[in-house]
């Protein structure tokens, strides 16, 4: 079976005027998640916000089976139509992975139906990933649980449809828990949203956080899909009385 072709998309803003990111990720978020995933062995590319169609053209989107979504401070400038292009490519079998803020993105919230609100609190503590569905592919490889040492917090209640499978869950120095890696299918298409990775630190330099990521990416892959037909007025396959 050939490799997913993966999109790396990223809004790539806080890179480019906050010094405190771009000393972290001076080629932005979406190069460094870009470069594992492609050591990785998928054949890779990357969009950004600013280029035309957020990078998202029909085209470019008919060529991705996986798109990796990361977006903050500009949600809003995500134009609607691209949005309800993702959304659409989702529902067709295309696999989306949200990172982070993206919680708070276009695609997702369609996608949810849900408002995607949460707490959150920057203050440089420690998080613990416990995994908790461990015969999950996503939780391949991984172990019992992991740490990062510095992240900012995001607590419940997390406002998503109840996932169809929950991976991880987070625990924080502060007391609060997370739902921190959840599954949902919509129409052919699968979705994972995966919490670490605030912008000002290292997370996605984290080789587990990493394995993570490419777990997901294996798992969110369009498979060979049956043919499904929809609107039309089927004979009956048994002669009926
Ligand atoms: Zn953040």
């Amino acid at each position: 079976m050939s490799l997913p072709r993966v999109t790396v998309w990223n809004e790539a803003r806080h890179e480019k005027i906050h010094p405190d990111v771009k000393a972290v990720y001076p080629d932005g978020i979406h190069t460094a998640i870009a470069a594992f995933l492609g050591k990785a062995g998928f054949p890779v590319r990357t969009a950004t916000l600013d280029e035309p169609e957020h990078g998202l053209t029909e085209a470019v989107l008919a060529e991705t089976d996986v798109l990796t979504w990361w977006g903050h401070m500009a949600h809003h400038d995500v134009q609607d139509e691209i949005a309800a292009r993702v959304q659409k490519r989702v529902l067709e079998g295309m696999g989306l992975i949200v990172l982070h803020s993206g919680h708070m993105s276009k695609p997702f919230l369609k996608l949810m139906g849900t408002s995607g609100a949460l707490k959150w609190r920057e203050a440089n503590e420690k998080e613990r990933l416990w995994v908790i569905h461990p015969s999950h592919p996503i939780a391949e490889g991984l172990p019992e649980h992991f740490e990062l040492p510095h992240e900012e917090m995001y607590g419940e209640h997390f406002d998503v449809p109840v996932p169809d499978d929950l991976v991880l869950v987070s625990w924080f120095q502060g007391g609060e828990v997370f739902r921190s890696g959840c599954c949902w299918h919509r129409g052919a298409g699968k979705i994972f949203y995966f919490r670490p990775g605030h912008e000002t630190f290292p997370t996605y330099y984290d080789p587990t956080i990493q394995q993570v990521i490419i777990n997901a990416v294996r798992w969110a892959a369009p498979g060979k899909l049956p043919e499904v037909t929809y609107w039309h007025k089927p004979e009956p396959l048994e002669k009926l009385d």
